[in-house]
């Protein structure tokens, strides 16, 4: 397993970290059985968000009074706006992750690039956790990116967070380049683009021949074996995963929903994150699980879009979200057509 450094920040980990969003989905038992598990498999950076409700408590269960927690890094986020809520969620985390500080604090999906003297208080709340040694490295997250572009030029954060995968723009790949040139570290989020990439191994595989560390989303064990399999048998680069993946990049090309639900809630209850991208997940995953009666009535309530452009506000795709819904719902009924006909 290759070994990343998050440039200047000396955190060295193995090219293969635990993204803690989705174990929020699950019950702390088994949240902590999962953890421990990658921590005994090899995974030894973690990665979590004050924004992913009790994800930060069951890391602080699994890890906090184990004597593991010296031995691993923790990463997590806040997406105050003031100093005041700045200090108020560090406070939080360090109390829910039973630690005196963290290993790396971001700023979590930032509008801007915070800067010294900008009026905002941020930056200068970011080094002053960092003098009293309750942060050890100060890093920031973006999921636009002119923004993302902006911090790395800015040379004023450790590491950036940003969405990168094997269907990434060549701009996003040269942002990762400008990171390395500016000896910031660069985790990748969104490894699976959001679940439309299936491919573990390819994704994998891509991943090792960038300057990046991955942090893989776990929700299930079955999941998390399949990650810490590349432990054992890393995964490489080979002329038919590179096939593959220039397939997948041909057909996943352009404006596409990732999922990631920035855009919601929808006034009208539209569940826009899997809605906006139904025809990708009906192709590229079994169809029933999404044709049955629940996806049929969500589906519908496209028709109930009033038109009001929040989502588009928040997408940080900047996707014309409504447009992309009815084209979806076009898509799937034609699908549902079909399959009634055979
Ligand atoms: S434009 Fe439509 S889909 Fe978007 S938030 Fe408004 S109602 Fe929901
Ligand atoms: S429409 Fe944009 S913000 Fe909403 S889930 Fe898709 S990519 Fe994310």
């Amino acid at each position: 397993m290759k070994y990343i450094t998050l440039g200047k920040t000396g955190i060295t980990t193995p090219q293969n970290a635990f993204g803690a969003l989705p174990v929020q989905r699950v019950g702390m038992d088994e949240a902590v059985r999962i953890l421990r598990r990658a921590y005994e498999g090899g995974m030894t950076f973690f990665d979590t968000a004050r924004a992913y409700t009790d994800s930060e408590e069951k890391l602080g269960a699994a890890f906090g009074d184990s004597g593991i927690r010296e031995k691993i890094f923790i990463a997590t986020k806040t997406t105050a706006k003031t100093p005041e809520d700045f200090w108020k969620d560090l406070e939080t985390s360090l109390g829910n992750l039973k630690t005196s500080y963290v290993d790396l604090y971001q700023l979590h999906c930032v509008p801007v690039c915070y800067r010294p003297g900008d009026g905002s208080g941020m930056y200068e709340a970011l080094t002053e956790a960092k003098k009293q040694g309750k942060v050890r490295h100060i890093g920031i997250t973006a999921h636009k990116i002119g923004v993302a572009e902006d911090i790395v030029a800015s040379g004023l954060y450790e590491t950036l967070q940003f969405p990168f995968s094997y269907i990434s723009s060549d701009r996003d790949t040269a942002l990762v380049e400008s990171c390395k040139k500016a000896g910031m570290g660069f985790i990748a989020m969104k490894g699976l683009s959001g679940g439309l990439l299936n491919n573990a191994e390819a994704c994998m595989a891509f991943m090792s021949e960038y300057e990046v560390l991955p942090i893989w989303g776990v929700q299930r064990m079955e999941e998390l074996e399949q990650w810490l399999s590349f432990f054992e048998k890393p995964a490489v680069m080979t002329n038919e995963i590179r096939d593959m993946i220039e397939r997948d990049r041909q057909e996943l090309s352009g404006a596409f929903c990732r999922g990631c639900g920035y855009c919601m809630p929808c006034p009208m209850g539209i569940t826009i994150n899997q809605c906006a991208r139904m025809s990708q997940m009906i192709r590229r995953s079994p169809s029933e699980s999404w044709l049955t009666d629940h996806w049929q009535n969500e589906m519908a309530k496209i028709e109930n879009c009033i038109g009001c452009g929040n989502c588009m506000k928040h997408c940080p795709y900047e996707l014309n979200t409504p447009e992309l819904l009815r084209k979806n719902l076009a898509d799937y009924r034609e699908i549902l057509k079909n399959r009634n006909l055979v």
